[in-house]
């Protein structure tokens, strides 16, 4: 895939647009970058500074329709009236991911998932660098992937990918992969079809050969359902909280065990992070890092030594015996309930925003053993308010975080927890989940 001469039309100049921007050009193509919304200010000085055409809050369609290759940013819905019109055009769209790969000679981990991608990413990675491997982070994570395609010689890669990534991708091929679990998201996006969506999941297994590894959640019961119905060409390994795996990992309450040439023990209570979905994340980094041989003391320090990403279960403050817990990135239901799950003092929850459709009877055993009040945190709370009354003894709604923190303190005793875990999308009330829990966070250390 030489692109000399030859037009390429980026749409999307985020981290991932400006990054294929720099690696196309590094290969020959004529660049334009289009961007419907306004581009932040850091990214505009890279593309001035390096000399791109772009533009912004408006695509030019007498460029973009006649390019020959066009780059996506996975923000971008299907649904968008200049996508229809390419795809009438047949003019080729792809993902910036796959877009690197034709240019890198990398190794790669792919990883993806409804939930635990980023935690199971930069974990990973953590345990690669220990190692001494000469590795990079992209996707969702860290820096554009065709931007340290284009500027750094790295020998493996960890790439974070959601789901509109992959759907984009198609020669794409990961070393390893890990899917770390199917639970309902972002089903707006995949015509309210489960199906459609898992089969964007499952497209992180695409090319590979049976000299690539597949690493996925054995207790699962959707991945359980896709894998009998399809050919896997990878070498499976597994992992379960539920089962012994002989080639793969497992753990129960007490002890984690990874079966990959020898055996790695490590007592559960060792590991950094805490809950039964860190243990899952943490057996998906062990076993990948055992596929590559890294030495079983650098894994057994590296889980233990991880330190957690910001806004997944991250522990803010005690205040007067109350511990504040943020938890801003659990956007739907599944992380939330494992974020209950984890809980192990009577809790005030703060959960809402922006409902993605949410089914509030999956977290209903464990709001009734675990929590106490509910502080509504969204500009509409009805359908929160219909689920849970009568459940908990207390409900009131705050429209700040501010507000919320406050609440929370007040309801909460000594020994206690006050958790964010919203299980909605945060634009109601806040830009993104980070603002939230930042906003969260300045809250609780203003107390
Ligand atoms: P992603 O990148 O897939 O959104 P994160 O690692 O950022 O995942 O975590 C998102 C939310 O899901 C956090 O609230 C976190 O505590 C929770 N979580 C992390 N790992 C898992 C997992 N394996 N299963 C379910 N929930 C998880």
């Amino acid at each position: 895939m030489v692109g000399t001469n030859k037009h390429i039309a980026i749409l999307g100049a985020g981290e991932s647009g400006v990054g294929a921007a720099i690696l196309a050009k590094k290969m020959g193509w004529n660049v334009f970058v289009s961007d419907f919304g306004k581009i932040k200010e850091d990214f505009k000085n890279q593309l001035n500074e390096k000399g791109f055409e772009w533009e912004e809050e408006k695509h030019s369609e007498e460029i973009i329709l006649t390019a020959d290759l066009i780059i996506k940013s996975p923000g971008i819905p299907e649904k968008a009236p200049l996508i229809k019109k390419l795809r009438e055009k047949g003019v080729q769209i792809i993902s910036e991911i796959e877009f690197a790969g034709y240019y890198s000679k990398a190794k790669t981990i792919c990883i993806t998932g409804s939930n635990g991608k980023t935690t199971t990413s930069m974990m990973t990675f953590h345990i690669l660098k220990k190692a001494g491997i000469n590795v990079g982070l992209a996707g969702n994570v860290g820096t554009s992937y065709a931007k340290q395609v284009a500027e750094n010689d790295f020998d493996w890669y960890v790439i974070e990918l959601s789901s509109f990534q992959l759907d984009d991708m198609f020669k794409f091929k990961a070393d390893i992969a890990i899917l770390t679990n199917i639970t309902p998201d972002h089903l707006d996006r995949y015509d309210y079809q489960m199906q459609n969506y898992v089969d964007s999941k499952f497209r992180i297994i695409q090319n590979q050969t049976n000299s690539d590894y597949f690493i996925f959640n054995n207790d699962d019961p959707i991945i359980k359902v896709e894998l009998a119905k399809r050919k896997i060409n990878a070498i499976q390994a597994p992992f379960s909280l539920k089962e012994e795996i002989k080639y793969g990992g497992f753990a129960n309450e007490q002890q984690l065990t990874i079966n990959i040439n020898e055996q790695l023990i490590m007592s559960i209570h060792d590991l950094a992070l805490k809950g039964k979905h860190n243990t899952q994340n943490s057996l998906a980094s062990g076993i990948a890092s055992r596929i590559l041989e890294i030495r079983k003391d650098v894994v057994r320090e590296s889980l233990e030594d991880f330190t957690n990403v910001e806004h997944r279960l991250e522990f803010v403050a005690k205040v007067n015996g109350i511990e504040f817990i943020n938890d801003s990135k659990a956007t739907n239901v599944n992380s939330t309930w494992f974020a209950l799950e984890s809980m192990e003092h009577p809790t005030v929850w703060i959960v809402g925003g922006v409902d993605k459709g949410n089914d509030y009877s999956e977290l209903m055993q464990l709001v009734k053993d675990k929590v106490k009040s509910i502080i509504c945190l969204g500009v509409d709370n009805q359908k929160l308010i219909e689920a849970f009354t009568g459940v908990v003894e207390t409900i009131v709604e705050a429209r700040s975080a501010m507000e919320a923190v406050a609440y929370g303190y007040r309801l909460a005793k000594k020994d206690e927890t006050v958790l964010l875990s919203p299980a909605c999308a945060s634009f109601d009330l806040f830009e993104n989940y980070e603002d939230r829990g930042n906003k969260f966070k300045e809250a609780v250390r203003s107390l």
